[in-house]
């Protein structure tokens, strides 16, 4: 047990904000905890977290300096009642302001080929594991009256996206609960917002791709393999190609999140606010689930040459343009 056990305030300085964020070991959590360690105002002291210390070493290169000052290690495993009491147990007062939820798995593919168990650990860690998070810090938050719990979510949590429907149906989950508990909070003067990112490159999107390479899809019908292999995984690679953001575009999403008076949903990419928009226009759902489909069926070989013909276009600085921060 005493590897969970750290002491803080190891480089803590009075004023500084405590901040932990789950899953920091890569992609968007380990940029979060870098950018807000290396803050030049010194405002943070972040304690990042991971299932597995062996994994660290990416993180503490790209932290330098702020390593052991601004930031902390701590392990914590979003989906152990027990791992997670003994991280915020290891915190002196378990005093955390912030509390940035990033832990998360993705799960693509056709539904007939997904075992029930592999799908319960989607929503153990996308949803239960922020709960579990949530319940083990929120208590002392509303007795302090104060603080910022920030959940990040996707598009997929006000959207679904074919062949991502267990993914996405566990971040719609977490966007239910957060609407609901948002108000509760904020009579205690605790703010509960969430982070909503379009495609972002990490190791989530690289583990998709090799996955899809690997599996066989054991009882999905031919015609449905076809469609998810030939059909969607194209325009999904053509999606991250060209709409892609970087972990640091969300890491800076974050970190003025972090600063100021937040809202409550966030999408960090323009690009998806019209699909979104779609279906708030059609209360009966029908747009959204008639335009998708043309999309992907009908429209798909042309989308490949738009999507291509954007990406030579642009030459990569629609990427910069997409963040919107505020
Ligand atoms: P990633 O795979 O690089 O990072 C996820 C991190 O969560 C990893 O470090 C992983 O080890 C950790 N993790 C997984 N299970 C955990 C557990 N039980 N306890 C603690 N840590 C655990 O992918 P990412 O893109 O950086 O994902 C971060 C978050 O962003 C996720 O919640 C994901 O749903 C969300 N998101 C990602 C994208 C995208 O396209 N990459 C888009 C929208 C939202």
């Amino acid at each position: 047990a005493r590897r969970h056990i750290i002491i803080l305030p190891a480089g803590q300085s009075p004023g500084q904000k405590v901040v932990l964020i789950t899953g920091c070991s890569s992609g968007i959590g380990l940029r979060i905890a870098v950018m807000l360690a290396k803050d030049e105002q010194k405002r943070y002291h972040v304690i990042a977290t991971m299932r597995d210390l062996k994994r660290k070493d990416k993180l503490v290169e790209a932290a330098g300096d702020a390593y052991g000052k601004t930031l902390s290690l701590a392990v914590l495993d979003v989906c152990s009642d027990e791992s997670v009491k003994q991280c915020i147990d290891g915190i002196k007062d378990r005093h955390v302001d912030i509390l940035i939820n990033n832990a998360g798995i993705g799960l693509v593919g056709p539904l007939e080929s997904i075992p029930i168990e592999e799908m319960k650990k989607v929503f153990e860690t996308n949803f239960f594991g922020v709960i579990r998070m949530i319940k083990e810090v929120m208590p002392d938050m509303k007795k302090r009256r104060g603080g910022h719990i920030i959940v990040v979510s996707s598009v997929m949590g006000l959207q679904g996206v074919v062949f991502n429907d267990v993914y996405a149906a566990s971040k719609f989950a977490m966007e239910g609960f957060c609407e609901s508990l948002a108000v509760q909070l904020l009579k205690f003067n605790v703010t509960l917002s969430m982070i909503e990112p379009g495609p972002v490159h990490t190791e989530f999107e690289a583990k998709m791709i090799q996955d899809v390479r690997q599996k066989e899809y054991p009882g999905a019908d031919p015609d449905t393999i076809h469609y998810f292999k030939n059909v969607y995984l194209p325009s999904s690679v053509d999606i991250f190609e060209v709409l892609g953001q970087t972990p640091d575009d969300i890491a800076r999403v974050s970190t003025v999140h972090c600063a100021s008076s937040p809202r409550f949903r966030n999408m960090t990419n323009p690009w998806y606010t019209p699909i979104v928009a779609l279906k708030y226009a059609d209360e009966t759902g029908g747009l959204s689930v008639h335009a998708f489909y043309h999309m992907l069926f009908n429209l798909g070989p042309l989308m490949h040459i738009s999507m291509t013909a954007m990406k030579y276009l642009t030459c990569g600085c629609l990427r910069s343009r997409t963040i919107s921060p505020t």
